[in-house]
């Protein structure tokens, strides 16, 4: 969708030869996983996604919808390039930015009302004010913020299988304070409020660290609005040491793309304070991670729960292997797409990925526990997805935002919406 055809984008979305579409995904290429500002090279994440959709949750092929809404890029080698096939100007901002991803939006949605929109890949400055502005009006998430939210509060929630522990008496330390931090915690504290405590409690238990320190309003910068929320009223402290001690978190959690952050000292430091740690190192790809399963046994004698998001080979410590677990977003948002667009929901709330990872975290079975693994074996991801989008439909229904009406064997239902990849061989008469 290039920028130059504004005032004509309903004609284009017109164009698309499919009636039927479930689930559009859409980037402006802005911030494409670590690689940064891709432009319309972007295109690759939206069609990416869309085939786990396909394969998955079994949305149909033909029902998918890979978007890049293209306002330029800042990217001097792609303006340079000869083969570039994008608009050649820097980035459109500002009212000029919304205006464009207003009316593609809009366009998409009175073509196709009941349709799923994935907001994906968007730099901060936009992710947050887009989903906020479109949540309530229309079925949309954006996977960077509540994929990832739910797809980590599963992890948290098997955890506390292990070490026993309530969500709601957790102190959690963010290292990064982007949009997967904020998403992350936005869904714990959805978590914590099932549990009993109120939005200001439960954001009173994180501390967020970003470059510049804890996360503070004593701290004298101007603060982006995504982090006003969990900005604490205390002294500016600079190191992730300095906090860890003073905190003594239960979970930490490394969303930062700081190799090696959580070093010997941090992970000592907790450990000196709680029996079973949880330790999350999430930043991709697996070189970026804040520290290894290796390390964080080592460090911690063995006890510790430890999850990344890139995949880590399973490791031997003191005789015993452990092959820890991947908090990967196609545990969750291919499910929850799918509930989403079978009961017909009119709009995707916290409640559906709060209630999608509380399937995915039951599904970790005993022996996976035993493992160290807080998520499920991927090759049973169709299955998962069906569980993940019955738990979807139950919320769709229960808060009245279902246009479809509830039908008797809801998981028989859900598994009868998936589009199943087998060739038909047909014999030659
Ligand atoms: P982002 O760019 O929005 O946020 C990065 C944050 O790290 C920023 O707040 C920045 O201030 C902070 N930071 C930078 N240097 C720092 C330092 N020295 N100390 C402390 N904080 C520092 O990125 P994001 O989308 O939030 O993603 C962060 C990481 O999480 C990426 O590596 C991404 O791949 C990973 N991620 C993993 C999953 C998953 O496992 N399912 C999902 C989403 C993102």
């Amino acid at each position: 969708m290039p920028a130059s055809a504004k005032g004509n984008f309903k004609k284009i979305i017109n164009n698309w030869p499919e009636d039927k579409v479930d689930v559009i995904v859409v980037t402006d290429g802005s911030r494409i996983l670590g690689l940064g500002d891709l432009g319309t090279s972007g295109i690759g994440i939206p069609i990416g996604k869309l085939a786990l959709y396909v394969a998955c949750a079994g949305i149909y092929p033909s029902r998918t919808l890979p978007v890049v809404i293209d306002v330029g890029t800042d990217n001097e080698k792609l303006l340079k390039d000869h083969l570039y096939l994008g608009e050649r100007h820097p980035r459109l901002t500002g009212e000029e930015y919304y205006d464009i991803i207003d009316e593609c939006v809009v366009a998409a949605h009175e073509r196709w009302p009941k349709a799923l929109i994935q907001f994906e890949d968007f730099t901060n400055d936009h992710a947050f004010p887009l989903l906020n502005k479109y949540r309530e009006k229309l079925l949309c998430f954006n996977d960077d913020i509540q994929g990832t939210g739910g797809v980590a509060l599963a992890g948290i929630l098997a955890a506390m299988r292990i070490t026993k522990g309530k969500l709601n008496e957790q102190k959690i330390i963010f290292l990064g304070a982007g949009s997967a931090a904020v998403g992350i915690a936005d869904m714990i504290v959805a978590g914590m409020i099932e549990e009993g405590l109120s939005k200001q409690e439960a954001r009173k238990r994180f501390w967020f660290i970003d470059s510049k320190g804890l996360v503070t309003t004593t701290r004298g910068d101007k603060l982006a609005e995504h982090k006003i929320a969990y900005a604490r009223n205390e002294k500016p402290q600079k190191t992730l040491l300095e906090v860890v001690k003073t905190v003594k978190p239960t979970i930490l959690i490394g969303v930062s793309k700081q190799p090696g952050a959580f070093n010997e000292k941090v992970v000592r430091e907790m450990k000196k304070h709680v029996d079973i740690p949880i330790i999350f190192a999430l930043s991709n790809p697996t070189s970026k991670s804040e520290c290894t399963p290796t390390q964080a046994y080592e460090w911690t004698d063995g006890n510790v729960v430890y999850a990344s998001g890139s995949p880590f080979d399973p490791i031997k410590y003191k005789g015993k292997t452990y092959s820890t677990g991947q908090g990967n977003n196609m545990y969750i948002f291919p499910g929850v797409g799918l509930g989403a667009t079978v009961c017909k929901a009119t709009k995707i709330t916290d409640s559906m990925f709060y209630t999608a990872a509380k399937t995915l975290a039951n599904l970790v079975s005993k022996e996976d526990l035993k493992k160290g693994r807080v998520y499920p074996d991927l090759k049973d991801i169709r299955e998962i997805s069906s569980h993940i989008a019955v738990s979807v439909c139950e919320i769709a229904y229960s808060e009245g935002i279902a246009w479809e009406k509830r039908p008797d064997n809801l998981l028989e239902f859900v598994k009868s919406k998936m589009f199943q990849p087998v060739y038909l061989l047909y014999k030659a008469v």
